[in-house]
C-alpha cells in the first residue's frame, strides 16, 4: 500500500510548449492547473511551473504538515529544478535567483476565496542578486517588501484585528509617508523601501514571536501548506456552501516562474476578456496598467487603462475625459504598445476558439515579452449567458447542443428582475456615475460594511474597495456600490458572477468608514439614507425609483426554441390566479401541475364564507356557507381555464389544516362571533377545538374532503361547471383533479367516488359533457410504497416533494430552518432538502412509486409539483426517472424548460 502511495505522480509540471497534464484534468489539477498545462502544450506563453495534486490536499487534511511535505519532497526538488532549467536561474541563488508564485487551484474557479503568495525565494541576500541581475534596486527591495506583506499576511496570519483597523503593513507604510510627508507607493526612495522591510519583518516577530523565514524551501513549504489551510478558510467555506461544492474537492497548488510587470515603462500588467462580461457583446476587452503587479489591477487603487482604442473611447466618455487627456494619460494598450496587443489579441482569438467559450485571461508583460498567466471560462451576467451563448453558436463555432450546455439555468432568473422604469428614471437625480461594472436595477439602505448587508431590509453596500472578506455581503446586498476599481476589479467580477448590480470605480464618492458616510459634491449621505443604482448604465441615483417587468431579449426568445428542439420531459406551472397562469403561459408553461385551491379562500371576501363553514357544526350549515363559496371558486377557475385554454390544468382539492383559516386574534373573532350571530365563546371553542399537535400530520388533505365530503362536492362542482361554461364559449378546459395527501388506497377511492358522482350529477343537470382526469398526489411516504395498487384507480401522479421530504427525513417544513443551517454550515447534509431533491433518500421513494405506478398502468401519467420542480438539478433528476413532466413557479418556467433540454441531451446515450 505504501509503495503504491509512492508511486502515485503528485506534482505535473509545465512550460515550453509542453506539459505533463491537460485541461480535461481539472479535478485533479484544479481548473488553473489544468489550463496552465493546456496553454503550454499549445503553444501560449505561459511562465513555467507545476502543480501540486487536489488529491495532496485531501491527503494533507489526513496526514498533516509534514508527512505530506515527505510525500512532496522529491516531485517538487526536480520540478523547481525543471523550472530553473528553463529560466536560467537557481530558486535561492545570491547572483542569479529565480522567483516563484503560489497559488491556489480548484477544480471550479473560486475567485479571491484561497489564498496566493507571489516573489518567493527572496531574502536579504538574494534581494542583492535580484537588483544586481536587473539593474533595478527600487524593483528588487520593492518586490521584497511586497513579499513580506504578503506572505505575512497569507502564511503568518498578519491580518487587520478589527474591520475598522487597518492592515498591519499598510499602518507601517502610512507612518513612513507621513514622516518623509509623501502620499504615493512610488515616492518612496530604495532606502525607504530597505526600511519598510527592517519594519515589516520586526512587526511578523513582535506578532508572531518568529523570525520571518529566510530559507527559500521554508517559505514555498509555508506557502504550500497555506494554500491547502485556504481550502478550509471561512471565506471558501462560505463560497463552497454557496454554490454546494464538497469539501473534498480539495485544491490544487500551483507554483510558477514570477514574471514582472512592474520593471519599468516597457512592462505591465493585464486582465481581459473575449467578451463583454456585463452585456455579452463580441468585443474584445480588458484593463491595464503600465509598471504594476498583477493585485494593483483588481485592489483597484490605481485607475486602469482600457485595453483597446474602442473600450479606451467608450471609458473615456463614462469617465468624462477629454480625448487629448485620454491620449496622453490613459491611452490604450493597443495604441501604446501595437505589437503586443496584436500578439494578445492573437492569443485571446486562439484561447477562445479551442476552449469555445468566453476566456477571462490574465497576462504581463516584462520588459517588451508578453506572458500569459492565467484563462479561465469568463464569469459573467445573466444576459451575457445567453448572448454569447447564442453568438457563439450563430458563429458556428459551437452547435446548439453546446451553446445549451453552455448555459446555467439558474442564471436565467437575472434576466426576469425588474429594471428601472424608464419615466421615473427621466425624473431621477443621478448624483454621480461610476462604471456599469453589472448590469441591472437595485435600490437600497446605504450600509458601509459588508457584515451590516442585513441591517435593513434592502441594502446597497457601498466600499472604497471590496475585498474576498466581503463576500457574503456582498451576496445579502442589492447592490454594490465602489469607489475604486475598474471593471476587473473584485467588486464587479464578483457582481456579475452573482449577477448583482454593481457600480464601480465612482470616483466622486467619499466614503468615510469611520463616520459611516458617503460625500458626493459636499453632500453627505448618511448609513440608512436610500440610493439606486443602475448597473447598466453606471448612474448613482438619489432616493428609491420605480422598477417595471424587463422586456426580454430575442436571444432568450432563441434560447428557448433551442431548449424546445431538445426537451422532451414537458414544463407545466404552479400557478393559483389567471394572472401567474398568464405569466407562466407566456414563459412557455405547457400547462398547469398544480393549483393550490386554497389560496383562493384567503381573499377578504371568501374568508368570511370560508370560516363559516368551517365554524357550522352541522352539515345543513356547512352546505350553506359552501353554497355561497360555489360561484366564487367557479369564476376563479374559469379565469384559469380561460388563460390556459387547450393546456391540462391540474386543480389540487382543499389541502391545508383547517385551523389555518379561523381567527386567532380576538377582535378578528369578535366580528366573527357578530357576523354569524353566536357567542364569541362558542367560536373561541371552536378555534380551540381546530388546534393541533402536528397540524401537517393532522386534519388536512384529502382527509378533509373524506370527513366533509361536501366540500369535495362543492370543489368538484365548481371545477366541472367553469371547464362546461368555457365549453359553450368554445374555450377548451382540461380539468385534472387531484386528490391531495392519499396514503391509502380506501382514501382515493372514496374521494374518487364523490368526484365522478359529483362530476355525473352536473353532466346531467346540464345535459352536456367534458373529458376530465383524475388523480393523485404522491407526497406520503406510504403513497410510493403503495403506487401499484393506487394506480389501479388513479389517472395521473403528481409527486409533491416538498411534503415527501418533510415526511422522510421527519422534518418539519416549517420550523426546520431552526436547525438545517447549522447542519449545512457543518456538512451534516450537503445541501438542503427542500430546496435540492434528496437523490438518494427521497429519490427512491421517488422512483419506487414511478415504477409501480407504471407496473400497473404503463401509461400513467407522472409529473412533479413540489418545489423541486423548478430546481435545475433536481430537473434533471426527474428526467431520469422518466417523469413526463416537472411543474414549478411561473418565473422558473424558463429555468426548468433549459434544464429539461439539458437533461435530455446529457442522458442522450
Ligand atoms: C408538496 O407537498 O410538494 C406540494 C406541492 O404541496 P404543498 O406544498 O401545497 O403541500
Ligand atoms: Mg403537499
Amino acid at each position: 500500500m505504501e509503495v503504491m502511495e509512492n508511486l502515485k505522480t503528485r506534482v505535473f509540471k509545465f512550460g515550453d510548449n509542453s506539459a505533463d497534464g491537460n485541461s480535461s484534468m481539472k479535478n485533479l489539477l484544479g481548473g488553473k492547473g489544468a489550463n496552465l498545462a493546456e496553454m503550454s502544450a499549445i503553444g501560449i506563453p505561459v511562465p513555467p511551473g507545476f502543480t501540486i495534486t487536489t488529491e495532496v490536499c485531501t491527503e494533507y487534511n489526513l496526514l498533516g504538515e509534514e508527512a505530506t511535505i515527505n510525500l512532496l519532497k522529491d516531485e517538487v526538488e526536480q520540478a523547481i529544478e525543471n523550472i530553473e532549467s528553463l529560466m536560467g536561474s537557481k530558486y535561492g541563488d545570491e547572483e542569479n535567483p529565480l522567483l516563484i508564485s503560489v497559488r491556489s487551484g480548484a477544480r471550479v474557479s473560486m475567485p479571491g476565496m484561497m489564498d496566493t503568495v507571489l516573489n518567493l525565494g527572496l531574502n536579504d541576500r538574494s534581494v542583492i542578486g535580484l537588483a544586481y541581475k536587473t539593474k533595478n534596486d527600487r524593483f528588487a527591495w520593492d518586490s521584497y517588501r511586497r513579499f513580506i506583506q504578503m506572505y505575512g499576511s497569507v502564511v503568518l496570519g498578519m491580518k487587520p484585528e478589527s474591520k475598522e483597523d487597518i492592515d498591519p503593513f499598510e499602518e507601517i507604510m502610512e507612518h513612513l509617508k507621513e514622516k518623509r510627508r509623501i502620499q504615493l507607493d512610488t515616492e518612496f526612495t530604495v532606502q525607504d523601501l530597505k526600511d519598510l522591510v527592517y519594519d515589516f519583518k520586526d512587526a511578523v516577530k513582535k506578532r508572531t514571536g518568529h523570525d520571518f523565514p529566510t530559507n527559500p524551501w521554508d517559505q514555498l513549504w509555508g506557502a504550500v501548506i497555506a494554500v491547502f489551510n485556504s481550502w478550509n478558510g471561512d471565506r471558501a467555506l462560505y463560497y463552497r456552501k454557496m454554490h454546494g461544492y464538497p469539501a473534498d474537492w480539495g485544491t490544487a497548488v500551483n507554483v510558477q516562474a514570477m514574471v514582472y510587470g512592474n520593471m519599468g515603462d516597457n512592462s505591465g500588467t493585464g486582465v481581459c476578456f473575449t467578451r463583454d462580461a456585463g452585456t455579452g457583446e463580441n468585443q474584445f476587452n480588458g484593463e491595464y496598467l503600465i509598471n504594476a503587479q498583477g493585485e494593483d489591477v483588481v485592489a483597484g487603487v490605481r485607475t486602469p487603462q482600457q485595453i483597446t482604442k474602442t473600450g479606451s473611447k467608450r471609458w473615456a466618455e463614462l469617465a468624462q475625459v477629454e480625448e487629448h487627456n485620454r491620449i496622453a494619460n490613459y491611452p490604450s494598450l493597443e495604441e501604446l504598445m501595437p505589437e503586443i496587443y496584436k500578439e494578445l489579441d492573437g492569443y485571446q482569438k486562439k484561447l477562445e476558439l479551442h476552449y469555445r467559450n468566453m476566456q477571462d485571461m490574465e497576462f504581463t508583460i516584462q520588459e517588451g515579452k508578453l506572458w500569459i498567466l492565467q484563462t479561465r471560462n469568463g464569469k459573467r451576467t445573466g444576459a451575457a449567458m445567453v448572448k454569447i451563448a447564442i453568438d457563439l453558436y450563430k458563429e458556428r463555432l459551437i452547435t446548439d447542443k453546446e451553446a445549451l450546455l453552455l448555459m446555467e439555468p439558474n442564471k436565467l432568473d437575472e434576466l426576469l428582475h425588474p429594471v428601472f422604469d424608464l419615466k421615473a428614471l427621466k425624473k431621477a437625480h443621478s448624483i454621480a456615475q461610476g462604471l456599469p461594472a453589472s448590469p441591472g436595477a437595485a435600490t437600497g439602505q446605504l450600509v458601509f460594511f459588508a457584515d451590516e448587508a442585513d441591517k435593513f431590509k434592502y441594502t446597497i453596500l457601498a466600499r472604497i474597495e471590496t475585498s474576498p472578506e466581503d463576500l457574503e455581503g456582498m451576496h445579502i446586498a442589492k447592490g454594490i456600490l465602489t469607489a475604486r476599481g475598474g471593471m476587473t476589479s473584485h467588486a464587479a467580477v464578483v457582481a456579475r458572477g452573482m449577477g448583482k448590480c454593481c457600480i464601480s470605480g465612482a470616483g466622486a464618492l467619499k466614503i468615510d468608514y469611520k463616520n459611516r458616510t458617503m460625500t458626493v459634491d459636499g453632500k453627505e449621505y448618511h448609513e440608512g439614507d436610500w440610493i439606486s443604482l443602475n448597473g447598466s448604465t453606471g448612474h448613482i441615483i438619489e432616493g428609491k425609483v420605480a422598477t417595471v417587468e424587463p422586456e426580454l431579449s430575442g436571444e432568450f426568445a432563441e434560447l428557448m426554441d433551442i431548449s424546445d428542439r431538445y426537451a422532451t420531459m414537458e414544463v407545466r406551472t404552479n400557478a393559483d390566479t389567471p394572472k401567474d397562469a398568464k405569466i407562466a403561459r407566456s414563459f412557455g408553461a405547457q400547462g398547469i401541475g398544480l393549483t393550490r385551491t386554497e389560496h383562493m379562500f384567503f381573499e377578504v371576501d371568501r374568508i368570511k364564507a370560508m370560516r363559516e363553514m368551517i365554524l357550522a357544526d352541522t352539515v345543513k350549515g356547512r352546505k350553506r356557507a359552501l353554497a355561497e363559496l360555489l360561484p366564487m371558486q367557479r369564476s376563479d377557475f374559469e379565469g384559469i381555464f380561460e388563460a390556459m385554454h387547450d393546456l391540462p390544468v391540474t386543480i389540487r382539492l382543499l389541502d391545508p389544516p383547517l385551523h389555518e383559516f379561523v381567527p386567532h386574534q380576538l377582535e378578528t373573532q369578535k366580528v366573527l362571533a357578530d357576523d354569524m350571530h353566536i357567542s364569541l365563546q362558542a367560536v373561541k371553542n371552536k378555534v380551540a377545538e381546530l388546534e393541533e399537535f402536528n397540524p401537517m400530520l393532522g386534519h388536512r388533505g384529502c382527509r378533509l374532503g373524506n370527513t366533509y365530503p361536501e366540500i369535495t362536492e362543492m370543489q368538484t362542482r365548481a371545477i366541472i361547471e367553469a371547464a362546461l361554461n368555457l365549453k359553450a364559449k368554445d374555450i377548451v378546459a382540461k380539468p385534472e383533479i387531484m386528490i391531495p395527501l392519499v396514503g391509502a388506497y380506501n382514501e382515493y377511492v372514496e374521494q374518487e367516488r364523490i368526484i365522478r358522482e359529483t362530476a355525473d350529477k352536473v353532466f346531467n343537470e346540464r345535459n352536456d359533457k367534458i373529458e376530465f382526469l383524475v388523480g393523485t398526489m404522491i407526497e406520503i411516504p406510504r403513497a410510493a410504497l403503495m403506487a401499484d395498487v393506487i394506480a389501479e384507480r388513479a389517472e395521473f401522479f403528481s409527486f409533491g416533494t416538498n411534503d415527501l421530504t418533510q415526511m422522510t427525513f421527519g422534518y418539519s417544513r416549517d420550523d426546520a430552518n431552526k436547525f438545517l443551517p447549522i447542519y449545512l454550515a457543518k456538512g451534516i447534509l450537503k445541501q438542503d432538502p427542500f430546496e435540492v431533491l434528496d437523490q438518494e433518500g427521497v429519490g427512491q421513494l421517488v422512483e419506487m412509486g414511478t415504477k409501480k405506478g407504471r407496473q400497473t398502468k404503463p401509461n400513467l401519467k407522472v409529473g412533479i409539483c413540489g418545489e423541486h420542480g423548478g430546481e435545475p438539478s433536481s430537473v434533471e433528476y426527474c428526467y431520469r426517472v422518466g417523469m413526463d413532466y416537472v411543474s414549478c413557479s411561473p418565473f422558473r418556467v424558463p429555468i426548468a424548460r433549459l434544464s429539461s433540454a439539458q437533461a435530455a441531451i446529457k442522458n442522450a446515450s
